[in-house]
């Protein structure tokens, strides 16, 4: 049986890739264009080269790849990757398949990243745990009871489109008052701008907030309480025990002080529960090695 397993973190512009062995130590990490825009196969070479190129010899017995959007195998199509219209075309799974040795395992990377976050900083502390990704998009991944819960349809935990206001904001989606369309990077942006005027990214509407601009202060006081009402309805449908933060937005450190507070207040049962909003530990490793992780269970070298 191989000791060594082979995690791809498939993106929109890059692909990237890490070879693991059972200790879960990277050996090796390399990462290149996926170029989408040239098309299927085209995607699909650029992820073989790059598995082969940093396996690099090493006789690694499966691969974990993940993705935007949730794999549904029945129809071949990544659903729900509307930032990345190839991958939602059947085909790029299947031919991937067919062109490795191992086995391949495709898993969302809301999830890949929730598995990373899990092992590096809740286990053995916490057994059951959510991971947001809040970047482009709001995604994320549940670990309940040390087990990564993905749901028959691989489709759990997309907390981004749960409302929060039937009348509220529209969403990408088609509903109303989803979270992604207050939190996410772009719907801050465009919140700030229409009482604004002014097109900025969400750090410099941080650095607004901090001088004390009054339409920062608005929009980010609005956002504390969005989040921390919709983490609130995640604690009490799940009774999760911490969640992890990740993605670019994540890096703006005003939720760790102002949403736990609201979140905490909003908790229905026992009392007194005080529960920690963590900044993801793992930066942009996050994907790769949680992709990583399924190729090292299905060798049965991790338990999850
Ligand atoms: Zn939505």
């Amino acid at each position: 049986m191989s000791r060594f397993a082979v995690g791809v973190d498939l993106g929109g512009t890059k692909v990237e890739a890490c070879l693991v062995d059972e200790t879960r130590k990277i050996l090796a990490r390399k990462r290149r264009p996926s170029e989408p825009g040239l098309g299927r196969d085209r995607v699909v070479a650029n992820i073989l080269d790059l598995i082969a190129e940093t396996a690099g010899g090493a006789a690694y017995g499966a691969v974990g790849i993940g993705t935007p959007g949730t794999y549904q195998p029945r129809d071949d199509i990544m659903y729900g990757a509307p930032h990345t219209p190839l991958y939602e075309k059947p085909g790029l799974v299947s031919l991937l398949r067919s062109r490795l040795p191992v086995p391949l395992i495709v898993e969302n990377d809301a999830n890949c990243l929730a598995l990373a976050e899990f092992f590096a900083q809740c286990y053995g502390r916490f057994s059951t745990v959510m991971a947001v990704i809040l970047g482009t998009g709001m995604g994320s991944g549940l670990v309940l009871g040390n087990r990564l819960h993905r749901g028959p349809n691989g489709n759990a935990g997309e907390i981004g489109h749960t409302s929060i206001d039937i009348d509220g904001r529209a969403c990408e989606c088609g509903r109303n008052g989803c979270g992604e369309a207050y939190l996410s990077g772009p719907s801050l942006g465009r919140r700030y701008a229409e009482i604004s005027g002014e097109s900025l990214a969400p750090e410099e509407i941080f650095k607004r907030f901090e001088k004390g601009d009054p339409a920062a202060r608005r929009i980010f006081g609005e956002s504390f309480r969005v989040m921390g009402e919709l983490f609130a309805n995640c604690v009490n449908a799940l009774d999760l025990e911490a969640i992890v933060l990740g993605g670019g937005v994540s890096n703006i450190p005003l939720w760790y002080e102002h949403v736990p507070p609201i979140m905490n207040k909003s908790l229905f049962g026992i009392p007194g529960r005080n529960i920690p909003i963590l900044k993801a530990v793992l930066g942009d490793s996050a994907g790769v090695l949680g992709a990583a992780y399924l190729a090292l269970r299905e060798l049965r070298l991790m338990d999850f």
